[in-house]
């Protein structure tokens, strides 16, 4: 139940963090390795495990374990706990497996009563010093193992300031410290109910209780969900906390003694230079209280040259032995230095890199151990502009939304998505602001640098949308009230026009008032050199989701082999094309069908011959139409009227027409490949096109790789005639442009319903490639409609009914079984059947790595993930290697 660290003997070394906790395990390491540590002992997780199965109960035998080893610590010291002439004083710490910064206990200065702070006062001839211990353990031991409400402390001690007519704890005498332990022995009894107890081993017991019983805080409760909830499993498991009990060393002997805090690089930039805060003459958490403003490690020469070289040393090698940024506290105790705790530093994504990099460059690590230790998702910190850490902590900050899509965003505000265009093309940087975004916004939304919605959730169209462009969004920011005539939001009881600007934060939600400075990323240098290393240990390719030559350039340069998903529908929204889209939609019969689609297929061939020409060289796997036709139509009676006067119809043809397409349930409606069978003349202009891009390629000697991709296919039928649709129509083609040379151009399917995955082996047959849709597998497989979970969802993450949105990262138990079942059956019958994944998760590091452990060719993810997906692939890879 207890481990005992110290010079004589290190019981913990080596143990887990889960028994010890983190703490437990890095101070018995510190210890081995020869660190000034002082000495102490640590209480399994287990034990509070077990004091929360027995009714909180501790175990028998552990207040025994706990004598022993107090014994050894005094042998150790030469001091006695509970003595009245020289006393060992012992501080009583949290530490779980993870850490949990400031949310659970810590007592310091336990085993002092009125008779031993005399005694600590004559053994260290320092009468202000022990007072000062003796009111910091009454205060703690008050607030932590009692409950007491501070405030009343506070209160004594500001009444015995005054009569000092002093400001600073520090400036109080030893006299008036006598005064205030009198005092606060006072409020402690008239709160408690009874005096402050003066039994040591009474105290170390409710200490060790107190610190078990802050494992069920309300506050570290709410902790452990929201992580949680953030993906870290780790945390979900834990079985309680440790507690260590550790001899004193006092920071507030004096002007010679201070305590501190610090990383040992730094973890904003991972410049490699010490980071960190020190205080003179105080203890535990002044440093970071802010009662007192402490100084800039480095000016710590200055005060105490010797301490600091040894502290420089000792980060040198807590960083040679751990090979880790390491995140530090000491204390000098009469210029003597003491370690008092270590743990791996938190850090940014570009930090992250930086210090990878470096670690290898200085040989602490392998190339391996960088590109496994740099979380990918934290990559997107290197991949977008953001705002400038001083104009950011300036900042007007008017509300907080959802950070649906990260980055950061400056611009005027603008109501909608055609004011959005205007303002763009006139030159303007637009935010665009809406209660939520439809399809029928997607032209303002890309001309705007940002988006901001005041109702839809982290998977609403605006978030979805953003994430795949990298475009910086804010959703569901309640706080905004938009009044669209106006042209004005109110954010608590604020007004903003549409001249006024705006700064949105799409890392942490928040709406600023105003131009908030920004600055550019850079790829090169340490992120480029841990690409390298990712591209080189990673067996997975990397394909990206792009719809333009635009973005499909910008996702090679990010380093994607190809694109995995090329949505044609986004392609019929631009200004030019929608109306021979809408006209193809009123039409009557084929005829008139095929006279619109005539019109709209050079605009096709030609976006396919630009993202041919983009892409050349890798594939490009383009999905056939797939939304139901409803979304291409306007549905307000003004935009109907618009629509009519533009096509030379009567408004209530559009209507009629309108009303027909409704559906109740559109996303299980006439869409995907249904529409092809109903409207063959769609597939063939698409696929027409594709030809005549690739066919104009091949006459320029550009590589194209095109890969028709059939949606929606739930039976073998349905892509057995829609395949054979596709291949005649390619023969047609290739025919009328006489084009004599072969055209490699492969034709499969999207698997999205659960059904294709179910009988993948018939389907197999008619396919050359399977890309997993997972979004709509997802939304299938649960039942959960994609677009309305933001009703329900985050109670079921609450509950714990889901573990994380099923949607950002892949179910792996369920869906994931079908995505199995698809690969199994499906190269059953063709052993080399390329498969890929190319919905949302495809960005996702965890689901990266099931797919890369289910034996998939590739994953797509929108251009700005694709960094994100190879470094993950390659984690993957090299976790699976292991
Ligand atoms: P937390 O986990 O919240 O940081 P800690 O257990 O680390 O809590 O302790 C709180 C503060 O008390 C820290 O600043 C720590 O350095 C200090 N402290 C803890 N134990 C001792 C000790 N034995 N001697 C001196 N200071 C200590
Ligand atoms: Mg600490
Ligand atoms: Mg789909």
């Amino acid at each position: 139940m207890v481990y005992y660290f110290g010079k004589s003997k290190t019981e913990g070394k080596g143990l887990a963090k889960t028994l010890l906790g983190g703490k437990g395990v890095n101070l018995a390491e510190m210890t081995s390795i020869g660190l000034p540590v002082p000495p102490g002992f640590t209480i399994t997780t287990e034990v509070c495990g077990d004091y929360y199965k027995h009714g909180k109960q501790l175990p028998k035998g552990l207040m025994e374990e706990c004598h022993d080893a107090i014994a050894q610590l005094e042998q150790e010291l030469g001091k006695k706990f509970g003595d009245n002439d020289n006393p060992l004083l012992v501080s009583v710490r949290s530490g779980a497996a993870v850490s949990m910064p400031g949310m659970m206990n810590t007592i310091l200065n336990l085993g002092l009563n009125d008779a031993a702070t005399e005694g600590l006062a004559k053994a260290t001839k320092n009468e202000r010093f022990a007072y000062d211990a003796y009111r910091r353990l009454i205060n703690m031991y008050g607030d932590v193992v009692m409950g007491l409400s501070h405030h009343s402390f506070e209160e004594a001690f500001d009444k015995i300031k005054k009569k000092y007519k002093v400001t600073e704890d520090t400036e109080v005498p030893a006299e008036g410290l006598k005064e205030l332990c009198e005092a606060y022995k006072d409020v402690y009894k008239k709160s408690a109910g009874e005096d402050f107890p003066q039994d040591p081993i009474k105290q170390l017991q409710l200490a060790i209780e107190s610190v078990f019983g802050s494992w069920h805080a309300d506050r570290a409760i709410s902790y452990r969900r929201i992580e949680a909830a953030k993906g870290n499993t780790e945390i979900a498991n834990l079985i309680g906390t440790a507690v260590n009990v550790q001899a004193m060393v006092y920071g507030n002997m004096g002007d010679d003694s201070g305590t501190g805090v610090g990383f040992t690089r730094d973890p904003n930039t991972g410049l490699n230079k010490f980071y960190g805060e020190f205080l003179i003459n105080a203890q535990g958490e002044d440093v970071v209280a802010g009662i007192r403003t402490p100084q800039p490690v480095a000016e710590m020469g200055k005060w105490d040259k010797a301490a600091h070289k040894e502290l420089m040393e000792i980060k040198d090698k807590l960083e040679t032995h751990y090979k880790e940024m390491q995140d530090i506290e000491f204390t000098i105790e009469k210029g003597k230095l003491y370690m008092l705790q270590t743990r791996t530093g938190k850090r940014n994504g570009i930090a992250a890199v930086k210090i990878a990099c470096d670690m290898v460059k200085e040989g602490l690590i392998t190339e391996k151990e960088a590109v496994l230790r740099v979380p990918a998702s934290d990559l997107t910190h290197c991949l977008l502009p953001s705002f400038k850490p001083t104009a950011r902590n300036a900042a007007d900050v008017l509300c907080r939304g959802l950070n649906a899509s990260p980055g950061a965003a400056v611009g005027k505000l603008v109501f909608t998505a055609v004011e959005a265009r205007e303002r763009f093309e006139a030159g303007e940087d637009v935010i665009l602001v809406r209660r939520e975004t439809s399809p029928e916004d997607v032209e303002g939304m890309s001309a705007a640098v940002g988006i901001l919605t005041s109702t839809g959730g982290a998977t609403s169209h605006a978030a979805v949308v953003a994430r795949g462009w990298g475009k910086c969004c804010v959703a569901g920011a309640s706080d905004v009230e938009i009044n669209e005539k106006a042209k004005t939001i109110t954010v608590n009881g604020r007004k903003f026009t549409n001249k006024d600007t705006i700064s949105l934060d799409g890392t942490t939600g928040e709406v600023m008032a105003g131009e908030v400075e920004t600055q550019e990323p850079k790829l090169s240098g340490d992120f480029a050199k841990l690409m390298e290393w990712a591209d080189k240990y990673r067996t997975m390719k990397i394909r990206t989701n792009a719809d333009s030559p635009a973005d499909a350039k910008r996702a090679r340069e990010f380093g994607a082999e190809g694109i995995g998903l090329c949505r044609t529908e986004h392609m019929f929204f631009e200004a030019d094309r929608i109306i021979h889209m809408r006209s193809m939609i009123l039409a009557d019969d084929e005829t008139d069908r095929r006279a619109a689609l005539k019109k709209l297929l050079p605009f096709q061939r030609k976006d396919f011959e630009g993202i041919f020409k983009a892409m050349a060289g890798l594939p490009v796997t383009i999905r056939l139409l797939d939304p139901p036709l409803h979304e291409f139509l306007p549905h307000e009676a003004a935009a109907q009227k618009d629509m009519a006067t533009e096509l030379g119809v009567k408004p209530a043809d559009i209507k009629k027409r309108s009303e027909a397409l409704h559906e109740s349930n559109p996303m299980l409606g006439h869409r995907g490949c249904r529409l092809s069978v109903t409207y063959p003349e769609i597939l063939e202009m698409q696929v027409q096109a594709i030809v005549e891009a690739a066919i104009i390629c091949a006459k320029k000697n550009i590589d194209a790789q095109p890969e028709i991709m059939i949606p929606l296919v739930g039976t073998a039928a349905e892509l057995r005639i829609l395949r054979a649709k596709v291949e005649e129509t390619i023969e047609v083609t290739k025919a009328a442009k006489k084009h004599e040379g072969e055209l490699k151009i492969l034709i499969g399917t999207m698997i999205e319903i659960p059904r294709a995955c179910l009988t993948a082996n018939e389907v197999a047959e008619y396919a050359d490639f399977f890309s997993f849709g997972t979004n709509d597998l997802t939304q299938m497989t649960f039942g959960y409609s994609r677009d309305d979970v933001g009703g329900f969802l985050p109670d079921y993450i609450e509950h714990k009914i889901v573990p994380v949105d099923p949607f950002q990262s892949l179910d792996q138990a369920g869906v994931g079984q079908l995505v199995e079942m698809g690969v199994t059956k499906g190269r059953s019958v063709k052993s080399k059947l390329k498969i890929g994944i190319c919905g949302e998760h495809g960005g996702d590091p965890s689901s990266i790595g099931f797919c890369n452990s289910t034996g998939l060719d590739y994953v797509s993810c929108s251009p700005f993930r694709v960094p994100i997906a190879r470094l993950a692939a390659a984690q993957a890879a090299l976790k699976q290697a292991k």
